[in-house]
C-alpha cells in the first residue's frame, strides 16, 4: 500500500508496534499492535477495527 504522506513515495510495510496513548496522566502503552509503517518515512496507520480495541483496553484498564 502507497504511503498517505502526499510528498512520500514509500510504501507501508505489516509491522508490530508498540501502540502509546495517554488518557489524563496516565501514558499507556499496549505492545504487539498490528499496523502499517511506512519504510519511508515512518508514518504509522492502525485499522480502525484495531483502534476499537485499542480503545476497550484502555477503558477497561482505566474503570
Ligand atoms: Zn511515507
Amino acid at each position: 500500500m502507497r504511503c498517505l504522506v502526499p510528498s512520500c513515495s514509500g510504501n507501508y510495510q505489516d509491522k508490530e508496534i508498540s501502540h502509546s496513548t495517554q488518557v489524563k496522566d496516565e501514558l499507556f502503552v499496549v505492545d504487539n499492535v498490528p499496523a502499517k509503517v511506512c519504510d519511508t518515512c515512518g508514518d504509522t496507520v492502525v485499522n480502525p477495527k484495531t483502534n476499537e480495541i485499542l480503545q476497550k483496553i484502555i477503558q477497561e484498564e482505566t474503570s
